[in-house]
């Protein structure tokens, strides 16, 4: 299916279908003719699981130029930024050149940022390969991460489309599965209660079939879609998409980055936000400990919530770029599918957190 986002001055498709890819040839043919270079930024990963899709893609254009970057977050540097913008002036880019990102979520953010920022800003298709990028991947921010912290540096600026071709997804370990699926239910918590009872419903959630898949990433793009549209540089509702990523964000860095995926921690933080939306607003009781019977379930892990302490995880929530001015602003659901801010001190930030690991255990 194909998903239009209309911004104030933008305008582009989101197309997610089994052979997406396709469409390059053909609808976007005459997008591709007044181009003069395309360079394709990929990961190892996708370049090594990919080679005979790559080698279509450079069929596409008589002037395509492929740099490969390392895997996930690694490619997301200051150093893989600098070395890209290079190989794009060596080969002769120009402000009539086009990008490809072909690649998750780190691949996508770097090269929107290289896009953003080449010759003052060039066009970039999006080729998403994860789960996750359903996110990631549409609304337009992008970036790259400093020594000081995730994502300090980048832009706002637009794909000219956003082409999922689903086939793709065979290759996907199970982690990156639950890592984007964490992010769909995420959208579905923000948006709607009905979808949320299906999702939590689906004993094939974590990796369901295609069909499904399509229709389920549609609907995910669209939550994030009709926010982007409403709020695209983040003064109001875009912070809703943060529903979960306080404290997952916490989590995510007291693990290093490394031992958990995104999603995995988004799914933590949610089951937190879920339960401090019981105890400080009007979300009906049980609703946090049947997302967390829900995501046991689905092979996502509590452990680190036992590992760390409060105040190490504070800390870092503290540290997280959306706090401001010593309190804590956390998005939580006055039910399901209405998402609200609330400012949280403290001490109601560490009891929801003691309550919440005699829930997992
Ligand atoms: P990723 O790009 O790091 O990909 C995860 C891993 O999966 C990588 O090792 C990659 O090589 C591998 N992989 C990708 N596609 C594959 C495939 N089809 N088959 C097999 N392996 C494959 O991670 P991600 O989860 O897609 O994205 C995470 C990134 O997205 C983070 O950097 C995060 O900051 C960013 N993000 C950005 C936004 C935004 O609005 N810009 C929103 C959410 C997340
Ligand atoms: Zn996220």
């Amino acid at each position: 299916g194909v998903l239009t986002i209309q911004l104030p001055n933008k305008t582009y498709d989101v197309v997610i279908e089994p052979n997406g890819y396709e469409r390059l040839a053909t609808e976007y043919a005459p997008l591709l003719k007044t181009t003069d270079r395309i360079g394709i930024i990929v990961d190892e990963t996708v370049h090594t699981l990919y080679s005979e899709q790559l080698k279509r893609f450079e069929q596409l254009h008589n002037e395509v130029h492929t740099f490969i970057v390392p895997k996930g977050e690694a490619c997301k540097t200051l150093d893989v930024y600098g070395r890209a913008q290079s190989f794009l002036l060596q080969k002769g880019f120009t402000r009539n050149s086009l990008l490809f990102a072909f690649g998750g979520g780190a691949v996508g953010d770097l090269t929107g940022f290289i896009a953003a920022t080449f010759m003052r800003g060039i066009r970039f298709i999006q080729l998403p390969t994860t789960v996750l990028a359903h996110d990631s991947a549409v609304g337009g921010k992008t970036a790259i991460n400093m020594p000081e912290g995730k994502n300090m540096v980048g832009a706002f600026h637009q794909p000219e489309a956003v082409i999922f071709d689903l086939n793709i997804f065979e290759t996907l370990p199970e982690r990156e599965w639950r890592s984007g699926m964490a992010e769909l239910i995420k959208h579905a918590y923000i948006s709607d209660a009905t979808w949320t009872e299906q999702l939590l419903q689906d004993e094939q959630f974590v990796q369901p079939a295609f069909d499904t898949l399509e229709e389920q990433l549609l609907k995910g793009v669209s939550v994030k879609a009709k926010i982007v549209e409403e709020d695209t540089f983040e003064h109001g509702s875009r912070k809703f998409l943060n529903f979960g990523h306080t404290f997952g964000h916490a989590i995510e860095a007291a693990t290093n980055f490394g031992t958990l995926s995104h999603g995995e921690c988004v799914m933590i933080g949610m089951a937190y936000a879920l339960l401090l939306s019981e105890k400080a607003s009007t979300l009906q009781q049980g609703e946090a400990k049947k997302f967390i019977q829900f995501a046991k379930q689905q092979g996502y892990l509590f452990d680190s919530i036992f590992e760390y302490s409060f105040e190490t995880l504070y800390q870092f929530m503290q540290k997280d770029k959306k706090a401001s001015f010593g309190t804590l602003h956390f998005v939580i659901l006055e039910k399901i599918g209405h998402p609200n801010v609330m400012t949280v001190d403290e001490s109601l930030c560490r009891e929801v957190f003691e309550e919440m690991r005699q829930l997992i255990e």
